[in-house]
């Protein structure tokens, strides 16, 4: 169903860590012919330069400052979403459990966050995008085209981020209660937590398929291009 049409929409994919976003962005982006811009990888990329250049994760002035001197680049092109901090590949470096905690805790930052959204929204203005992260719907792009928030039951999404990692005994231990602590981060900061936009989709993956979630995002950008 690539997207011919003349306007090419925006649409908004919020959720917490385990609902599936980054699997459904990508697969969704990759039918319509749209770029996945992955927005936590972008607090990512900032987390792990202030692990570089030991800033303390409660310094905001700090971090802004950083995030002024830094390059960060979302790059779809290259099979997936590459992401670049000043020039040099960090797409698996971000993804580790270090990185993972500190960009729970560098974008409770409201001047952080407004940078953020700032290099997000010239990102995303001509259309034709799947954005995900937590505030698309509700702040960066609060008149998407499609805006979904998709969830699921705590203990599947923890589940499911275990299986991804493969993680056993203590460590996915450590690593469940990181989830949580992150996710009550998210969810309980002042500036934009992550909540769903009044006119967003809710969308329920526990007892949903992968292709069942597509299939029913699918339908609702269908009806938009026809409505
Ligand atoms: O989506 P991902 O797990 O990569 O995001 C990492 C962290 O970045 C999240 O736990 C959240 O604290 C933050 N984030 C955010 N707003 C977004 C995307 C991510 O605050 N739009």
């Amino acid at each position: 169903m690539t997207d011919a049409s003349p306007r090419k929409l925006i649409i908004a994919i919020d959720g917490p860590a385990g609902a599936g976003k980054s699997t459904i962005a990508s697969r969704l982006a990759r039918k319509l012919g749209y770029v996945n811009l992955e927005s936590g990888a972008m607090y990512r990329a900032l987390a792990l330069k202030a692990i570089e250049w030991d800033t303390s994760f409660d310094d905001e002035a700090a971090l802004l400052k950083l995030a002024h001197e830094s390059r960060i680049e979302l790059d779809p092109s290259i099979g997936g979403n590459h992401v670049l901090l000043d020039g040099s590949d960090v797409s698996a470096r971000i993804r580790e459990r270090d990185v993972t905690e500190a960009a729970s805790r560098v974008s409770v930052h409201p001047q952080v966050r407004e940078w953020m959204v700032a290099r997000q929204r010239e990102m995303g203005l001509g259309g034709g995008v799947v954005m995900e992260g937590r505030d698309i719907g509700t702040k960066v792009f609060p008149d998407a085209d499609v805006k979904i928030f998709l969830d699921a039951d705590p203990v599947i999404r923890e589940q499911r981020r275990l299986d991804q990692q493969k993680a056993k005994g203590a460590s996915a231990q450590a690593m469940g209660a990181e989830l949580r602590d992150r996710d009550r981060r998210d969810r309980t900061r002042a500036a934009s937590p992550l909540v769903a936009a009044e006119d967003a989709i809710v969308l329920d993956s526990t007892s949903l398929t992968e292709d069942e979630v597509l299939a029913q995002i699918e339908e609702l950008v269908r009806e938009k291009r026809s409505g």
